[in-house]
């Protein structure tokens, strides 16, 4: 059979999934999803599918985690500090759970328990926020004087810091191995891979019996969920052009000191100033690691030169040597562009797209989606299995 004939086949014929013991088990084994994307929010999609027995095909051009990807990259926080809205709080929660057992299960390291430092040169107001929220969750966050934060934390310099907090529960998570990894269960768990690229579409309106892929095939399911993240405005333009705006988000990586005291002590840490700063110590060894979370110039994901721009990595340089005075003049060891996929009010957008109830639209992470990814695929699996109602917060309604 060739593969186009397969693409086809799979729409009609009857699909049994097995689990890992080999045994049958799900009443949705007939019911075939097809999930455009494997980044985090993809990934995390199919997985939640493929354990309920759903016949699942993940398709992407490039690969989980690749380097155009928002997934892509070592490294992204996990932390519990979201505001006062207590739904992210309590997806980061249960994300937490998702990625701990997936950690069992894959016998790798995913999660790094470093800590998180917080500290505010202006108003501390998302903190303020964010810990009766926090703390109800049952997470510890400790408000440090600053002579407890200088004594603590030797190697920062917090002379311009107005308050400083210490949240316990919290590090960082391996991105592109993840995503890598789910991949993996996905396959292992009967899911199919294709790499190739879902073309983009503009008649969705009653519903698709399918999507066409790049090669020209065509791939028939019974839904389909378009978790393309910054690509999301490409492949479904009529509506996502003006909801998913990329933006180029330049990290940096610097020399640490021979010492591996200072990479030991050094928690992960945010800095909210004039401009966001925030990083970690060595994530996969690959040094001192200094982002802007400020969104940079609208760019094409597909297109964009990858090459670090020389105005932020002055600014990069600049803080650290102020912050972090024993890294002044260390040497700039690795850097990458990556872009943020934001949606107007950074909410996350997920829902079923307007007239057409088996097209699903996932992304918006808006730089803080991949920590709560395992929530955000298991919220699309129960709406596609009809077990949980429609989440306002991140419906599509409100931008039309
Ligand atoms: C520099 C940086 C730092 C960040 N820091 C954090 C952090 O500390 N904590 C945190 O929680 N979040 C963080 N984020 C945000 C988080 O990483 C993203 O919100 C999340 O990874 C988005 O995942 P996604 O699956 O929506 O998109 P992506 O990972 O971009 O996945 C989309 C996939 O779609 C594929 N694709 C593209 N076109 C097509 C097509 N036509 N057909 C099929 N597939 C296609 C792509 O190849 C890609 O793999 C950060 C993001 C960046 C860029």
């Amino acid at each position: 059979m060739n593969r186009r004939a397969l693409l086809k086949g799979l729409a009609v014929s009857p699909f049994i999934a097995y689990n890992e013991t080999g045994s049958t088990k799900s009443p949705f084994g007939s019911m075939h999803v097809a999930v455009i994307g494997s980044g985090a929010f993809g990934c995390w999609t199919a997985l939640n599918l493929v354990e309920q027995g759903v016949q699942v095909t993940l398709i992407d051009p490039w690969g989980p985690g690749n380097s155009r990807s928002s997934s892509g990259g070592e490294s992204r926080l996990i932390r519990s500090v979201y505001g006062a809205n207590p739904i992210y709080t309590q997806w980061v929660q249960r994300s937490f759970e998702l990625w701990l057992k997936l950690q069992k299960q894959a016998g790798q390291r995913i999660y790094f328990p470093t800590g998180l430092l917080w500290m505010f040169s202006g108003d501390d107001e998302l903190m303020q926020e964010s810990l009766p929220v926090v703390e109800k969750a049952g997470y510890r966050i400790d408000t440090l004087p600053m002579n407890h934060a200088e004594k603590q934390f030797p190697h920062i310099n917090f002379s311009d810091v107005k308050s400083v907090y210490y949240e316990h529960s919290a590090g960082y998570l391996l991105s592109r191995v993840a995503c890598q990894i789910i991949e993996d269960r996905v396959c292992k768990l009967g899911g199919r891979v294709i790499r190739e690229a879902a073309l983009p579409i503009h008649q969705l309106s009653g519903g698709l019996d399918k999507i066409t892929l790049a090669d020209g095939a065509s791939l028939y399911a019974d839904h389909f969920v378009f978790a393309c993240g910054p690509w999301l405005g490409q492949l479904l333009p009529d509506l996502l052009q003006p909801i998913i705006i990329p933006t180029r988000q330049d990290v940096l990586f610097f020399g640490l000191p021979e010492h591996s005291e200072y990479t030991q002590s050094m928690p992960s840490w945010v800095n909210i100033g004039d401009r966001i700063f925030y990083g970690m110590a060595n994530p996969e060894n690959r040094g001192f690691k200094v982002a802007d979370h400020s969104a940079g110039d609208v760019i094409n994901p597909t297109t964009v030169d990858r090459t670090v721009d020389i105005a932020s990595l002055k600014r990069a340089s600049e803080f650290l040597s102020h912050r972090f005075p024993d890294l002044d003049g260390a040497p700039l060891v690795e850097s990458r562009v990556c872009q943020y996929e934001n949606s107007p009010d950074t909410h996350l957008v997920i829902d079923q797209y307007p007239d057409a109830d088996n097209a699903w639209v996932v992304g918006g992470g808006s730089g803080q989606g991949f920590k709560i990814s395992p929530a955000v695929g298991e919220y699309v699996c129960s709406r596609i299995l009809e077990r949980v109602d429609h989440e306002p917060l991140f419906g599509i309604s409100r931008f039309l």
